[in-house]
């Protein structure tokens, strides 16, 4: 990297409105955040995104061949 120009990275503690912290790089050594990985529904399970129906379950649901 050329020097002089880059912010220097240090360790920074990252902490969440949920209560969690993390550390990762930054040029800060303290960051807040308002979600994580910890508290994000996506990665909780509480939300498991949008679901998609295959072309098979498509099929199967035009001609009834599967009982639900
Ligand atoms: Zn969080």
């Amino acid at each position: 990297m050329k020097k002089g120009i880059h912010p220097e990275l240090v360790d920074c503690t990252f902490k969440c409105a949920c209560g969690a912290t993390f550390v990762a790089k930054s040029n800060k050594e303290t960051c807040s955040v308002e979600i994580c990985s910890e508290c994000h529904p996506q990665y909780t399970g509480k939300a498991s995104g949008a679901k998609r129906s295959t072309n098979i379950e498509k099929f199967k649901n035009k001609y009834n061949l599967e009982s639900k």
